[in-house]
């Protein structure tokens, strides 16, 4: 049985909607139409790290060349630590897992997950408003608005649509947002623009941590692609009143980050020169950072209907902070877990398909989410003891092995044994 024939709105082209549409292609879906609101695909200018968890799946739709191609590699560990005062070596987290975590610029990760998928499947401009329940006898379930006047039919509606979702409101799933106590600014530094020795020191994933603030830097690209340069993320404990709205992304002068970290150690003072050697305006991103409570329900049924139904995926669903750097590899993991059910599904009931990758996923992304709300406290130490040599760092990767060393495609074959047909299956 399964659903492969059935007409699959995406609504939403960021990372956790094109890595479904690859999912959807891997596993055998047959007909799926991806609605994105911008005019053309894009992500923020900003560095993303994909752990071994999820390279398992984008290496299984063909995407390992292409994604090796523009990210760093052969890092000597996952993680280092160093000091915010004195900028000394703290101590670092091992590599957790094969295939490595891969460290690249998000419209790079954007374009590989565009490579292989149908140009006829890509919709732009399409900002949907809102969707249709059509009464029995229409010609689809759904029918999906969008802001330019256009419509879509559907069978099956994924709402991949981000943090805000649209179509999580229209489902009438409330949403009621947490401010975490900080914001993070997001940035970049050309390594010519540092010191030689702190630009050595940037070719590692760092991170200094300092009281209720750290400072992470993620070297994304490769020299021999030019990619290479060095992701600046710093991670500021800040009040909300400076901020009236969960704003997505504003700019801000990169005086109010320096302002955080100006009695810190040379190495971040080279940093936050570097910055604004790269930043023509003198400003750079900032975003407040929310906590949301994980969602009881994921999915709804169209009445009366056994087989049309509308389901959330990636931040819509179970968006994280992102102390262990999982958003995304979340979706990843969500994407080929829902197009495998969905292609494979023994019996012809939706609401059974869509409940079994609920019980699949909400488990881990639940964990995950409370972890890295955790995490975040760890990260961020307020207690002078965790930022001397007293600060153990193996303890923190033993918080977060579980997390990389998980293979979603072994758990599907072992947990849908019974439910799904494998017959044709890739996995
Ligand atoms: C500081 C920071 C660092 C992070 N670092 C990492 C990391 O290293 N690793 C990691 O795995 N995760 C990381 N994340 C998390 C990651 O960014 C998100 O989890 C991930 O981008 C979610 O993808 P998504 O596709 O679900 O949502 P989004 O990326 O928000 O994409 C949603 C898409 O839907 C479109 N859209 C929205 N509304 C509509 C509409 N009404 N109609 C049509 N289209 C619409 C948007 O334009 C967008 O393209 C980080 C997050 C932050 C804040």
């Amino acid at each position: 049985m399964g659903f492969a024939d059935k007409r699959v709105a995406i609504v939403g082209g960021g990372l956790g909607g094109t890595a479904f549409l690859n999912a959807a292609l891997y596993s055998g879906l047959k007909n799926v139409q991806l609605y994105e609101q911008a005019p053309q695909f894009g992500e923020v200018g900003a560095g993303v790290n994909i752990t071994s968890n999820a390279n398992r799946v984008l290496d299984a739709f063909g995407l390992k060349e292409s994604m090796t191609a523009k990210s760093s590699r052969k890092l000597p560990s996952y993680m280092e630590y160093h000091s915010y005062e004195t900028g000394d070596y703290l101590g670092h987290i091992e590599e957790f897992s094969q295939p490595p975590a891969r460290l690249l610029h998000r419209a790079h990760l954007l374009d590989s997950l565009k490579e292989r998928v149908p140009e006829s499947s890509l919709n732009l401009g399409k900002r949907l408003s809102s969707i249709d329940r059509n009464t029995a006898g229409a010609t689809a379930p759904y029918t999906l608005h969008f802001e330019d006047g256009s419509t879509a039919e559907a069978d099956i509606v994924i709402g991949c649509d981000g943090i805000k979702s649209n179509v999580r409101l229209d489902m009438g799933l409330g949403d009621s947002p947490n401010y975490s106590g900080q914001v993070v600014y997001r940035g970049f530094v050309d390594y010519k623009d540092l010191p030689s020795e702190t630009a050595q020191l940037l070719r590692k994933t760092v991170n200094f941590r300092g009281p209720k603030r750290h400072v992470l830097i993620l070297p994304i690209g490769n020299e021999e692609t030019k990619t290479d340069r060095a992701a600046v993320i710093g991670f500021m404990s800040e009040p909300l009143e400076a901020w009236d709205s969960e704003s997505w992304m504003s700019r801000s002068d990169i005086d109010s980050l320096q302002e955080h970290v100006k009695d810190w150690c040379p190495q971040v003072q080279d940093i936050i020169a570097g910055l604004r050697k790269g930043s023509e305006d003198g400003k750079i991103l900032k975003q407040a950072l929310y906590v949301r409570d994980p969602l009881d329900k994921w999915f709804e049924m169209k009445e009366g209907q056994k087989d049309a139904g509308i389901i959330l995926l990636g931040d819509s669903a179970h968006s994280t902070l992102p102390h262990q750097g999982q958003g995304t590899c979340m979706a990843i993991e969500s994407g080929i877990a829902l197009a495998t059910i969905l292609r494979h599904w023994k019996g012809d009931d939706l609401a059974g398909a869509f409940q079994f990758y609920q019980d699949l996923r909400k488990p881990r992304t639940d964990r995950v989410t409370q972890t890295s709300y955790e995490a975040g406290k760890l990260a961020s130490s307020d207690s002078p003891d965790q930022m001397t040599n007293n600060f153990n760092p193996g303890a923190l990767g033993e918080r977060m092995k579980w997390i990389m060393e998980y293979n979603v495609l072994e758990d599907l074959k072992i947990k849908g044994a019974g439910v799904l047909d494998f017959q044709d299956s890739r996995l």
